[in-house]
């Protein structure tokens, strides 16, 4: 018969709550020994159960951190399932970090600029995650952002953990799934966690959508053109650096700084009333790291003051909610074998203009809800 009931889609499922990040406990309660003791009898086992990855989660096992994230990531319908019992269990201690999103176009320093201010903020005693959203990763296999060579010394500290993005499936999901695994960083008790994207295209909305801050990277004397970034973009940002502030390029620098202030001053007032800064910074020789740190700490300090911080993790929730349903129905409507093969022919009415644009998806609908009828008899 038509349609794919077949297949068990864990969104759809009214218990699913994998999208609610709880405002979290704080402090987090400690680990007890019995869930270490638990955790580390089972390690050595090569099926996990739900429980032995949260265990596992929580006391900051790197090795199962990775495992639970690569299930979030599998297509598998049994994984998927899995990951959504694991992020149920996490979310209690998830919400606490705060989230940093990164942009910039690519060789504008991005990694190296991870790398100067990770380690920084590990020898502050504090542990990062570095996670990436790079769309175009489908057909590159991941290899321009996240990649752990490009961040020597972070990916062998302990304190660091390093996820590049993951590779299959559209923006919308790929995105899902990072911010599903930004709750089980937080678990394991990462904080802050940075989100890395390249600044070109859609895939900057999507980090805005889940970062508490938004840091883009620039360079002085390229024009904006150059550097591909839109003015949406730099409307996004909470703070501008201008990277590779170092040798013959400290003037150029101090220069594009004071240019785009006075860009900024331009825009409208923010919502959260924070007023976007413009540093310098040279992410090779490690200047200008630590103002950026401190910038970025100020305006947490601003935010969690006036409520803009939580109000916005609210909206962000909400928005998730929607993202994730929307998501799940275009998937099912688009991945229907009838509908695929009418796509086709409609597409080609169309473009003879045999029907208009708007008959021929009011058709495709129709059908859509005449297959959901019959496949719900
Ligand atoms: P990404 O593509 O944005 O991640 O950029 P990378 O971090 O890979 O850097 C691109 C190139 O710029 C590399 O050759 C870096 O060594 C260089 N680079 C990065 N930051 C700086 C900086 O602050 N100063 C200078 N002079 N070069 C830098």
């Amino acid at each position: 018969m038509f349609g794919d009931r077949s297949h068990h889609h864990i969104e759809n499922d009214p218990e699913y709550s994998g999208l609610n990040v709880n405002q979290g406990v704080e402090p987090l309660p400690p680990v007890s020994e019995d869930s270490v003791k638990r955790f580390l009898k089972n390690k050595k086992r090569r099926q996990l159960s739900v429980q032995q990855y949260v265990d596992g989660i929580l006391i900051g096992d790197i090795t199962i951190l990775s495992q639970a994230v690569t299930l979030i990531e599998s297509s598998k319908p049994a994984h998927q399932e899995t990951a959504q019992e694991i992020i149920v269990k996490c979310l209690p201690f998830s919400g606490n970090s705060v989230r940093i999103g990164i942009t910039g176009v690519p060789g504008v320093g991005k990694s190296t600029f991870i790398e100067a201010m990770g380690k920084y903020i590990t020898s502050q005693g504090k542990k990062l995650a570095v996670l990436a959203i790079d769309p175009s990763s489908g057909k590159t296999k991941g290899s321009i952002l996240g990649d752990k060579t490009r961040m020597e010394d972070l990916s062998i500290d302990p304190n660091a953990y390093i996820r590049p993005s993951p590779s299959a499936g559209s923006l919308g999901g790929v995105a899902r799934k990072t911010r599903e695994t930004i709750v089980l960083c937080e678990a394991a008790g990462f904080d802050p966690i940075f989100i890395e994207t390249v600044g070109v295209g859609q895939s900057e909305t999507a980090v805005h959508s889940m970062v508490d801050f938004f840091l883009l990277l620039m360079l002085a004397g390229a024009g904006d053109e150059l550097q591909g970034i839109k003015r949406g973009i730099m409307e996004m940002a909470d703070a501008i650096a201008i990277n590779k502030a170092d040798g013959n390029n400290i003037e150029k620098a101090g220069l594009a700084r004071i240019q785009y202030s006075n860009a900024l001053h331009l825009f409208p007032a923010t919502e959260s009333g924070w007023k976007p800064r413009v540093l310098t910074c040279s992410a090779q020789m490690k200047t200008g790291i630590v103002e950026i740190w401190k910038t970025i700490n100020e305006y947490f300090g601003h935010v969690k003051n006036n409520g803009y911080f939580q109000h916005r993790r609210n909206e962000q929730a909400k928005f998730w909610m929607y993202e994730t349903i929307n998501e799940h129905l275009r998937n099912k409507f688009y991945q229907n074998e009838h509908i695929k093969t009418l796509m086709e022919e409609s597409e080609k009415k169309v473009l003879k203009a045999e029907i208009s644009s708007f008959v021929a998806a009011k058709k495709l609908l129709d059908f859509y809800d005449q297959i959901r009828k019959i496949n719900t008899l």
